[in-house]
Protein backbone atom coordinates (compact mmCIF):
# COMPACT_ATOMS: atom_id res chain seq x y z
CA UNK A 1 0.00 0.00 0.00
CA UNK A 2 1.42 3.69 -1.02
CA UNK A 3 2.53 6.06 1.64
CA UNK A 4 0.48 8.93 0.67
CA UNK A 5 0.85 12.56 0.98
CA UNK A 6 -1.39 14.35 3.51
CA UNK A 7 -3.54 15.67 0.77
CA UNK A 8 -3.93 12.84 -0.83
CA UNK A 9 -5.00 10.94 2.48
CA UNK A 10 -7.22 13.20 3.08
CA UNK A 11 -9.02 13.36 -0.02
CA UNK A 12 -9.28 9.84 0.09
CA UNK A 13 -11.43 10.11 3.47
CA UNK A 14 -13.59 12.38 2.36
CA UNK A 15 -14.44 10.88 -1.03
CA UNK A 16 -15.51 7.73 1.09
CA UNK A 17 -17.43 9.40 4.13
CA UNK A 18 -21.02 10.59 2.66
CA UNK A 19 -23.71 13.02 4.47
CA UNK A 20 -25.62 11.00 6.88
CA UNK A 21 -29.53 11.03 6.42
CA UNK A 22 -31.74 13.23 7.82
CA UNK A 23 -33.36 13.50 11.55
CA UNK A 24 -36.01 15.82 12.99
CA UNK A 25 -34.98 17.24 16.30
CA UNK A 26 -36.49 20.39 18.69
CA UNK A 27 -34.98 23.72 17.89
CA UNK A 28 -33.70 23.53 21.92
CA UNK A 29 -31.48 21.15 20.59
CA UNK A 30 -30.51 21.97 17.61
CA UNK A 31 -27.34 24.49 18.02
CA UNK A 32 -24.10 22.90 15.65
CA UNK A 33 -26.61 21.13 13.45
CA UNK A 34 -26.68 21.87 9.98
CA UNK A 35 -30.48 21.98 8.15
CA UNK A 36 -31.38 19.87 5.79
CA UNK A 37 -34.52 21.49 4.42
CA UNK A 38 -35.04 25.36 3.12
CA UNK A 39 -36.70 27.42 5.70
CA UNK A 40 -39.61 29.65 5.13
CA UNK A 41 -40.66 33.18 6.42
CA UNK A 42 -44.13 32.73 8.08
CA UNK A 43 -44.88 36.30 8.26
CA UNK A 44 -44.29 39.49 7.13
CA UNK A 45 -41.50 41.10 10.16
CA UNK A 46 -42.31 43.56 11.10
CA UNK A 47 -45.71 43.06 9.65
CA UNK A 48 -46.36 46.60 9.75
CA UNK A 49 -44.28 50.05 9.54
CA UNK A 50 -42.98 50.29 13.36
CA UNK A 51 -41.05 52.94 15.40
CA UNK A 52 -37.21 51.86 15.94
CA UNK A 53 -37.08 54.27 18.22
CA UNK A 54 -39.08 55.44 21.85
CA UNK A 55 -40.37 58.99 20.70
CA UNK A 56 -43.26 60.56 18.52
CA UNK A 57 -44.91 59.60 15.16
CA UNK A 58 -45.53 62.76 13.21
CA UNK A 59 -45.38 64.55 9.76
CA UNK A 60 -42.26 66.05 8.90
CA UNK A 61 -43.98 68.53 6.98
CA UNK A 62 -44.97 69.81 10.29
CA UNK A 63 -41.32 70.89 10.90
CA UNK A 64 -40.39 73.46 8.38
CA UNK A 65 -40.14 75.85 11.83
CA UNK A 66 -38.38 74.12 14.20
CA UNK A 67 -39.23 74.54 16.84
CA UNK A 68 -42.65 73.73 16.46
CA UNK A 69 -45.45 72.20 19.29
CA UNK A 70 -47.27 69.58 17.94
CA UNK A 71 -50.58 67.80 19.93
CA UNK A 72 -50.10 64.64 21.37
CA UNK A 73 -53.32 62.53 20.30
CA UNK A 74 -52.37 58.80 21.47
CA UNK A 75 -50.41 56.82 23.06
CA UNK A 76 -49.03 53.83 20.92
CA UNK A 77 -46.95 51.13 23.18
CA UNK A 78 -45.62 48.24 21.35
CA UNK A 79 -48.39 45.04 21.44
CA UNK A 80 -51.13 48.14 20.87
CA UNK A 81 -52.73 49.24 17.36
CA UNK A 82 -53.17 53.01 16.79
CA UNK A 83 -56.52 54.32 16.73
CA UNK A 84 -56.51 57.55 15.10
CA UNK A 85 -55.03 59.38 11.51
CA UNK A 86 -52.83 61.91 12.07
CA UNK A 87 -53.99 65.16 11.14
CA UNK A 88 -51.17 68.67 10.21
CA UNK A 89 -50.01 69.91 13.96
CA UNK A 90 -50.78 66.53 16.03
CA UNK A 91 -48.28 63.42 16.75
CA UNK A 92 -48.22 60.27 18.80
CA UNK A 93 -46.18 59.38 21.37
CA UNK A 94 -44.66 55.82 20.36
CA UNK A 95 -42.68 52.81 21.43
CA UNK A 96 -39.90 50.93 20.04
CA UNK A 97 -41.71 48.93 18.10
CA UNK A 98 -45.27 49.64 17.96
CA UNK A 99 -46.86 50.41 14.71
CA UNK A 100 -46.89 53.65 12.91
CA UNK A 101 -50.20 55.31 12.86
CA UNK A 102 -52.05 56.71 9.35
CA UNK A 103 -51.01 60.35 8.39
CA UNK A 104 -47.04 60.04 10.45
CA UNK A 105 -44.54 59.62 7.83
CA UNK A 106 -41.70 59.89 10.66
CA UNK A 107 -40.44 59.10 14.25
CA UNK A 108 -38.50 61.70 16.46
CA UNK A 109 -36.81 60.09 19.09
CA UNK A 110 -37.85 61.36 22.45
CA UNK A 111 -34.05 63.09 22.94
CA UNK A 112 -35.00 65.75 20.47
CA UNK A 113 -38.13 66.98 21.79
CA UNK A 114 -38.83 68.75 25.33
CA UNK A 115 -42.07 67.97 27.77
CA UNK A 116 -44.07 71.11 27.84
CA UNK A 117 -47.80 70.76 29.34
CA UNK A 118 -49.74 67.95 29.10
CA UNK A 119 -51.30 66.97 25.92
CA UNK A 120 -48.43 69.13 23.75
CA UNK A 121 -44.52 68.62 22.70
CA UNK A 122 -41.98 70.77 21.88
CA UNK A 123 -40.01 69.57 18.90
CA UNK A 124 -36.80 71.00 18.74
CA UNK A 125 -35.03 69.61 15.30
CA UNK A 126 -36.36 68.84 11.96
CA UNK A 127 -36.52 65.10 10.16
CA UNK A 128 -36.83 63.57 6.72
CA UNK A 129 -39.84 61.39 5.96
CA UNK A 130 -38.91 57.85 6.64
CA UNK A 131 -36.74 58.81 9.71
CA UNK A 132 -36.66 55.89 12.29
CA UNK A 133 -39.18 53.68 11.26
CA UNK A 134 -38.83 50.26 10.26
CA UNK A 135 -40.69 49.27 7.14
CA UNK A 136 -43.35 46.38 6.56
CA UNK A 137 -41.23 43.14 5.28
CA UNK A 138 -37.60 44.70 6.31
CA UNK A 139 -36.36 41.54 8.22
CA UNK A 140 -38.20 39.14 6.08
CA UNK A 141 -41.43 38.83 3.89
CA UNK A 142 -43.64 35.78 4.10
CA UNK A 143 -42.86 32.83 2.02
CA UNK A 144 -39.71 34.04 1.74
CA UNK A 145 -36.33 31.70 2.49
CA UNK A 146 -34.69 32.52 5.01
CA UNK A 147 -32.30 30.08 5.71
CA UNK A 148 -31.44 27.40 3.35
CA UNK A 149 -30.70 23.83 3.40
CA UNK A 150 -27.41 23.50 4.61
CA UNK A 151 -26.97 26.33 6.70
CA UNK A 152 -25.11 25.85 10.37
CA UNK A 153 -27.18 26.48 12.78
CA UNK A 154 -25.62 29.17 15.35
CA UNK A 155 -27.20 31.19 17.79
CA UNK A 156 -28.59 34.05 15.19
CA UNK A 157 -29.92 31.03 13.21
CA UNK A 158 -31.24 29.89 16.21
CA UNK A 159 -33.02 33.42 16.70
CA UNK A 160 -34.33 33.17 12.93
CA UNK A 161 -35.91 29.61 13.69
CA UNK A 162 -37.67 30.84 16.54
CA UNK A 163 -38.97 33.90 14.81
CA UNK A 164 -40.27 31.61 11.97
CA UNK A 165 -41.63 29.13 14.72
CA UNK A 166 -39.51 26.53 13.84
CA UNK A 167 -40.49 24.41 16.96
CA UNK A 168 -39.28 21.15 14.69
CA UNK A 169 -36.75 21.15 12.14
CA UNK A 170 -34.86 18.45 9.50
CA UNK A 171 -31.41 18.02 10.09
CA UNK A 172 -27.90 16.07 9.27
CA UNK A 173 -28.23 13.20 11.74
CA UNK A 174 -24.81 12.70 13.58
CA UNK A 175 -22.66 10.36 13.34
CA UNK A 176 -22.31 7.50 15.99
CA UNK A 177 -18.44 7.23 16.90
CA UNK A 178 -16.91 4.21 18.74
CA UNK A 179 -13.36 4.48 19.77
CA UNK A 180 -11.43 1.77 21.32
CA UNK A 181 -7.81 1.61 22.24
CA UNK A 182 -5.28 -1.24 22.00
CA UNK A 183 -2.31 -2.44 23.90
CA UNK A 184 -1.37 -4.49 26.17
CA UNK A 185 -0.06 -2.23 28.20
CA UNK A 186 -2.56 -0.23 28.99
CA UNK A 187 -3.91 0.77 31.88
CA UNK A 188 -7.71 2.02 32.30
CA UNK A 189 -9.17 5.17 34.19
CA UNK A 190 -10.56 2.45 37.02
CA UNK A 191 -7.38 -0.08 37.39
CA UNK A 192 -5.20 0.39 40.29
CA UNK A 193 -2.03 2.39 39.13
CA UNK A 194 0.64 0.04 38.57
CA UNK A 195 4.25 1.60 37.68
CA UNK A 196 4.73 -0.50 34.47
CA UNK A 197 1.84 0.42 33.05
CA UNK A 198 0.95 2.97 30.42
CA UNK A 199 -2.37 4.95 31.25
CA UNK A 200 -4.91 4.60 28.47
CA UNK A 201 -5.39 8.23 28.08
CA UNK A 202 -5.71 8.19 24.26
CA UNK A 203 -9.81 6.93 24.18
CA UNK A 204 -10.15 10.02 26.74
CA UNK A 205 -8.37 12.70 24.31
CA UNK A 206 -10.52 11.58 21.45
CA UNK A 207 -13.59 11.24 23.26
CA UNK A 208 -12.37 15.15 24.00
CA UNK A 209 -11.98 15.57 20.82
CA UNK A 210 -15.26 14.18 19.36
CA UNK A 211 -17.21 15.88 22.11
CA UNK A 212 -15.82 19.07 20.99
CA UNK A 213 -17.78 18.63 17.45
CA UNK A 214 -20.87 18.31 19.32
CA UNK A 215 -20.91 14.53 19.23
CA UNK A 216 -21.55 11.60 22.16
CA UNK A 217 -19.25 9.05 21.06
CA UNK A 218 -18.73 5.49 23.01
CA UNK A 219 -15.76 4.64 24.58
CA UNK A 220 -15.58 0.53 24.10
CA UNK A 221 -12.58 0.27 26.01
CA UNK A 222 -9.22 -1.72 25.77
CA UNK A 223 -8.63 -4.30 23.74
CA UNK A 224 -5.62 -6.66 24.49
CA UNK A 225 -2.88 -7.55 21.24
CA UNK A 226 -4.58 -11.06 20.99
CA UNK A 227 -6.29 -11.25 17.18
CA UNK A 228 -8.82 -12.92 18.90
CA UNK A 229 -10.00 -10.55 21.49
CA UNK A 230 -9.29 -7.22 19.12
CA UNK A 231 -11.42 -9.09 16.52
CA UNK A 232 -14.20 -9.32 19.21
CA UNK A 233 -13.78 -5.26 20.23
CA UNK A 234 -13.81 -4.49 16.33
CA UNK A 235 -16.75 -6.74 15.90
CA UNK A 236 -18.37 -4.13 17.88
CA UNK A 237 -17.19 -1.30 16.56
CA UNK A 238 -18.04 -2.09 13.62
CA UNK A 239 -21.88 -1.25 14.17
CA UNK A 240 -21.29 2.36 14.46
CA UNK A 241 -20.78 5.08 11.50
CA UNK A 242 -17.02 5.38 12.61
CA UNK A 243 -14.91 3.57 14.59
CA UNK A 244 -11.56 4.78 15.90
CA UNK A 245 -9.04 2.05 16.96
CA UNK A 246 -5.95 3.47 19.14
CA UNK A 247 -2.53 1.73 18.39
CA UNK A 248 -1.65 -1.26 17.08
CA UNK A 249 -1.67 -0.24 13.37
CA UNK A 250 2.36 0.27 13.14
CA UNK A 251 4.65 -2.48 12.26
CA UNK A 252 5.35 -4.27 15.96
CA UNK A 253 4.96 -7.78 15.57
CA UNK A 254 2.22 -7.44 17.91
CA UNK A 255 0.90 -4.33 15.90
CA UNK A 256 -2.52 -6.65 14.81
CA UNK A 257 -5.00 -4.24 14.33
CA UNK A 258 -4.53 -3.98 10.04
CA UNK A 259 -4.71 -7.14 9.15
CA UNK A 260 -7.54 -8.21 12.04
CA UNK A 261 -9.65 -5.55 10.74
CA UNK A 262 -8.89 -6.73 7.25
CA UNK A 263 -10.34 -10.19 8.59
CA UNK A 264 -13.47 -8.74 9.03
CA UNK A 265 -13.92 -7.37 5.87
CA UNK A 266 -12.49 -3.14 5.88
CA UNK A 267 -11.44 -2.59 3.03
CA UNK A 268 -8.16 -0.85 3.67
CA UNK A 269 -7.68 2.34 1.61
CA UNK A 270 -4.49 3.60 2.96
CA UNK A 271 -1.55 2.55 5.43
CA UNK A 272 1.14 5.84 6.51
CA UNK A 273 0.64 8.95 5.72
CA UNK A 274 3.58 11.43 4.75
CA UNK A 275 3.39 13.50 8.14
CA UNK A 276 5.15 14.49 11.17
CA UNK A 277 3.57 13.03 14.08
CA UNK A 278 1.49 10.78 12.60
CA UNK A 279 3.11 8.87 10.42
CA UNK A 280 1.36 5.35 10.77
CA UNK A 281 -2.56 6.29 10.21
CA UNK A 282 -4.29 3.93 8.47
CA UNK A 283 -7.75 4.21 7.01
CA UNK A 284 -10.28 1.55 5.45
CA UNK A 285 -14.32 1.11 5.05
CA UNK A 286 -17.55 -0.98 4.91
CA UNK A 287 -20.40 -0.06 3.35
CA UNK A 288 -21.50 1.10 6.86
CA UNK A 289 -18.42 1.80 8.65
CA UNK A 290 -15.21 4.14 8.39
CA UNK A 291 -12.58 2.51 10.74
CA UNK A 292 -9.40 4.98 11.07
CA UNK A 293 -6.11 3.13 12.30
CA UNK A 294 -4.86 5.83 14.71
CA UNK A 295 -1.22 5.78 16.02
CA UNK A 296 -1.05 4.58 19.81
CA UNK A 297 1.38 7.97 20.13
CA UNK A 298 -0.75 10.07 22.30
CA UNK A 299 0.30 13.25 20.43
CA UNK A 300 0.16 11.53 16.91
CA UNK A 301 -3.72 10.20 17.53
CA UNK A 302 -4.67 13.58 18.27
CA UNK A 303 -2.85 15.57 15.02
CA UNK A 304 -4.28 12.50 13.02
CA UNK A 305 -7.93 13.44 14.45
CA UNK A 306 -7.66 16.95 13.78
CA UNK A 307 -6.40 16.34 10.47
CA UNK A 308 -8.65 13.42 8.96
CA UNK A 309 -10.99 12.32 11.56
CA UNK A 310 -12.56 16.23 12.13
CA UNK A 311 -12.94 16.63 8.41
CA UNK A 312 -14.47 13.35 7.89
CA UNK A 313 -16.97 13.97 11.06
CA UNK A 314 -18.09 17.30 9.54
CA UNK A 315 -18.78 16.77 6.09
CA UNK A 316 -20.85 13.18 7.40
CA UNK A 317 -22.84 16.00 9.44
CA UNK A 318 -23.52 18.11 6.59
CA UNK A 319 -20.99 20.31 7.53
CA UNK A 320 -19.05 22.22 4.35
CA UNK A 321 -16.31 24.32 6.19
CA UNK A 322 -14.52 21.27 7.02
CA UNK A 323 -11.19 22.96 8.33
CA UNK A 324 -9.64 24.04 11.20
CA UNK A 325 -9.56 27.79 10.99
CA UNK A 326 -5.82 29.17 9.97
CA UNK A 327 -3.91 32.64 10.58
CA UNK A 328 -0.66 33.82 9.80
CA UNK A 329 1.72 34.31 12.58
CA UNK A 330 5.31 35.52 12.98
CA UNK A 331 7.06 32.64 14.26
CA UNK A 332 8.96 33.55 17.49
CA UNK A 333 12.49 31.10 17.02
CA UNK A 334 13.56 28.91 14.70
CA UNK A 335 12.63 25.54 13.94
CA UNK A 336 15.12 22.78 12.53
CA UNK A 337 12.74 20.59 10.07
CA UNK A 338 13.72 17.96 7.80
CA UNK A 339 12.17 17.94 4.34
CA UNK A 340 9.58 14.81 2.80
CA UNK A 341 6.78 14.94 5.53
CA UNK A 342 4.87 17.61 6.47
CA UNK A 343 4.98 18.46 9.89
CA UNK A 344 2.34 20.16 12.67
CA UNK A 345 4.07 21.61 15.12
CA UNK A 346 2.68 22.20 18.65
CA UNK A 347 2.60 25.85 19.47
CA UNK A 348 1.30 28.57 21.34
CA UNK A 349 0.18 31.89 20.33
CA UNK A 350 0.65 35.19 21.59
CA UNK A 351 0.04 38.60 19.71
CA UNK A 352 2.08 41.62 19.16
CA UNK A 353 1.59 45.08 16.86
CA UNK A 354 1.61 43.10 13.73
CA UNK A 355 -0.38 40.29 15.01
CA UNK A 356 -0.05 36.48 16.29
CA UNK A 357 3.33 35.32 17.05
CA UNK A 358 3.75 31.47 17.39
CA UNK A 359 5.74 29.77 20.36
CA UNK A 360 6.33 26.29 20.31
CA UNK A 361 5.01 24.90 23.27
CA UNK A 362 8.28 22.74 23.43
CA UNK A 363 9.92 18.88 23.08
CA UNK A 364 8.02 17.81 19.66
CA UNK A 365 8.58 14.00 20.55
CA UNK A 366 5.13 12.67 19.68
CA UNK A 367 5.84 11.13 22.90
CA UNK A 368 5.39 14.01 24.78
CA UNK A 369 1.16 14.55 25.63
CA UNK A 370 1.98 17.79 27.42
CA UNK A 371 3.02 19.77 24.02
CA UNK A 372 -0.43 19.26 22.48
CA UNK A 373 -2.32 20.12 25.82
CA UNK A 374 -0.36 23.15 25.85
CA UNK A 375 -1.05 23.98 22.27
CA UNK A 376 -3.14 27.10 20.82
CA UNK A 377 -2.30 25.83 17.32
CA UNK A 378 -0.48 23.31 14.95
CA UNK A 379 2.29 25.20 12.89
CA UNK A 380 2.06 23.58 9.62
CA UNK A 381 5.22 23.19 7.64
CA UNK A 382 5.24 21.82 3.93
CA UNK A 383 7.04 18.49 3.02
CA UNK A 384 9.42 20.24 1.19
CA UNK A 385 10.47 22.91 3.87
CA UNK A 386 14.12 23.13 5.34
CA UNK A 387 13.63 24.75 8.59
CA UNK A 388 11.99 27.70 9.42
CA UNK A 389 13.81 31.36 10.86
CA UNK A 390 13.35 33.46 13.59
CA UNK A 391 10.27 36.18 12.54
CA UNK A 392 9.02 34.10 9.37
CA UNK A 393 5.43 34.11 8.62
CA UNK A 394 4.05 31.10 9.10
CA UNK A 395 0.41 28.93 9.00
CA UNK A 396 -1.12 28.05 12.11
CA UNK A 397 -4.26 26.32 12.38
CA UNK A 398 -6.58 27.49 15.50
CA UNK A 399 -7.20 24.56 17.69
CA UNK A 400 -10.57 25.23 19.56
CA UNK A 401 -9.25 27.22 23.05
CA UNK A 402 -8.35 30.08 20.61
CA UNK A 403 -11.38 31.27 20.19
CA UNK A 404 -11.31 32.91 23.10
CA UNK A 405 -9.01 35.01 24.63
CA UNK A 406 -7.53 37.00 27.61
CA UNK A 407 -7.40 40.44 26.57
CA UNK A 408 -10.76 42.39 25.13
CA UNK A 409 -8.10 42.78 22.20
CA UNK A 410 -10.32 46.36 20.72
CA UNK A 411 -10.42 49.98 21.69
CA UNK A 412 -13.37 51.10 23.42
P1 LIG B 1 1.40 1.61 19.16
O1 LIG B 1 0.83 2.49 18.10
O2 LIG B 1 0.43 0.59 19.65
O3 LIG B 1 2.70 1.03 18.71
O4 LIG B 1 1.74 2.54 20.39
C1 LIG B 1 2.70 3.57 20.32
C2 LIG B 1 2.92 4.20 21.66
O5 LIG B 1 1.71 4.82 22.11
C3 LIG B 1 3.30 3.22 22.75
O6 LIG B 1 4.28 3.85 23.58
C4 LIG B 1 2.04 3.03 23.51
O7 LIG B 1 2.23 2.65 24.84
C5 LIG B 1 1.36 4.37 23.41
N1 LIG B 1 -0.07 4.17 23.48
C6 LIG B 1 -0.80 3.29 22.74
N2 LIG B 1 -2.09 3.36 23.04
C7 LIG B 1 -2.22 4.34 23.99
C8 LIG B 1 -3.32 4.88 24.70
N3 LIG B 1 -4.57 4.41 24.50
N4 LIG B 1 -3.08 5.86 25.59
C9 LIG B 1 -1.83 6.32 25.79
N5 LIG B 1 -0.76 5.84 25.16
C10 LIG B 1 -0.93 4.85 24.25
MG1 LIG C 1 0.46 -1.07 20.78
Amino acid sequence: MEHLSVNHALRCVLESVKKLDVETIGIEKSLGRVLAEDVYANRNQPPYDVSAMDGYALRSADLSGVPATLNIIEDIKAGDMPQHTLQAGQCARIMTGAPVPAGADAVLRVEDTEAIESGRVKIMRAVAAGCDIRRLGENMRDGEVVLSAGTEITPGVVGILATVKAAHLQVIRRPRVAILSTGNELEDMDDPVDANKIPNSNSYALMGQVQALGIEPSLLGIARDDPEELAEYLQRGLHFDVLLVSGGSSVGVHDYVRPTIESLGVKMLFWRVAMKPGHPLAFGTTNKTAVFGLPGNPVSSMVCFEEFVAPALRQMMGHTRLYRRTVTAKLAHAIKIRPGRTEFIRVMLSRDADGYVATSTGTQSSGVSLSVARADGLLVASSNSNGLAAGEGVTVQLLDGTAFQNEMGFEE
